[in-house]
């Protein structure tokens, strides 16, 4: 088993060390883990197939699943997109640096093993200067995914990095809490109208300000069960315990959330919710099976602490999870697309039940 070295970053001269440390091993074939503004990455030299392998075997990933090519600037894109239409020029000067993916005709240095074959490929600038740095040391376009265990909460800290990762790779960069939370909005830009494959903080309202009507993949919606990022058909982001989302209005949560509670009195049940129904719960229940992630509406602080959230109850013997879901417009799409695939899809909707009486 490999051991795992967790490398603080503390001041410049560390920096300086880990960074060509990092770019090393990346030249190598090796792995590193590595902070930015959404989650923690697994790199790995995107122009090397056999260390793209390695991703997939140190997550547990079915090698169908493509990876996003991080890169360090836009001159980097043109290293790995065979075209750049107009479309993502306008992207790139709105929302590059920053939590955005764009999908983008593959070009001809990029191995399957980055694509899963696709004749498109993924990629992203982030806004980090860790990762940026990182990139520029290896010289080479950075494939990544979450570096989390397939099917596992995303990692937003380099502890949850560390729970998954311990021993099957050999750096993780740790840059502290990850702002945003939640993975890169990931755009289509190969059609004729840019499609939003996966929601995140630059918002599906964000991008049609500036291109116009903008689709939502039919996935999303629920209208299709065969997604276009093949990553979003595969049950993600779930916690140990089965999860249940509540969905509805938020002044409906306080009291359906008790009402659940009633109907499992004898289970072991842990709640992720609001501080508002937090606190309201707290007469019903000990202080350790409520989990808050922040306050109702304030969707940053929320897409910031979910994946914590979702991890929170992982070293206890739960039966059950309850989560409160947010609205889904703005940051919430994201917040909710990651809810409902953590749930498995599992809701109780809570104006529907008032409805039928
Ligand atoms: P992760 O950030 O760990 O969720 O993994 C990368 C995500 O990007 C997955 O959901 C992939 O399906 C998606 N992705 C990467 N490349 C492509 C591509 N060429 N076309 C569509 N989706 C992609
Ligand atoms: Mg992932």
């Amino acid at each position: 088993m490999e051991h795992t070295r967790v490398a603080r970053l503390k001041d410049i001269v560390d920096f300086k060390k880990e960074i060509d440390n990092a770019g090393r091993i990346l030249q190598s074939g090796g792995l590193v883990a590595f902070p930015t503004e959404t989650v923690y990455g697994l790199g790995a030299n995107g122009f090397d197939a056999r260390a793209c392998h390695a991703i997939y075997e140190a997550k547990g990933r079915p090698s169908d699943n493509p990876l996003i090519l991080h890169v360090a600037d836009r001159s980097m894109v043109d290293a790995v997109a065979a075209d750049v239409p107009l479309m993502a020029e306008q992207l790139m000067a709105a929302f590059c640096p920053g939590p955005l993916t764009l999908i983008l005709p593959r070009g001809s240095r990029v191995p399957d093993a980055v694509t899963g074959g696709l004749d498109t490929v993924g990629i992203r600038m982030p806004d980090h200067d860790i990762a940026r740095a990182m990139i520029r040391s290896a010289g080479c376009p950075v494939a990544a995914p979450s570096a989390n265990l397939s099917g596992r909460p995303s990692p937003t800290t380099a502890e949850a990095v560390l729970q998954d990762m311990d021993g099957r790779i050999p750096l993780i960069l740790d840059g502290g809490p990850c702002s945003y939370g939640v993975e890169s909005t990931i755009v289509d830009c190969t059609g004729s109208k840019a499609a939003i494959l996966r929601p995140g903080a630059i918002t599906r309202e964000m991008l049609e300000e500036l291109l116009g009507d903008v689709e939502l993949d039919p996935a999303l919606a629920g209208e299709s069960s065969i997604p276009r990022a093949p990553g979003m058909k595969y049950r993600h982001y779930a916690p140990k315990a089965p999860l249940t989302l509540l969905e509805g209005p938020t002044g409906l949560m306080a009291q359906g959330m008790q009402e659940e509670l009633k109907k499992r009195a004898n289970r072991r049940v842990g709640v992720i919710a609001s501080e508002e129904v937090a606190a309201y719960l707290q007469a019903f229940l000990p202080a350790e099976r409520i989990v808050s992630y922040g306050k109702q509406g304030d969707l940053q602080s929320i897409a910031a602490n979910l994946y914590e959230s979702l991890r929170a109850f992982d070293d206890m013997p739960m039966d059950s999870l309850l989560a409160e879901g947010t609205q889904e417009t703005g940051l919430g799409l994201a917040i909710m697309n990651r809810l409902h695939k953590a749930s498995g899809f599992r809701s109780i909707v809570l104006s529907d039940k008032l409805r039928k009486g």
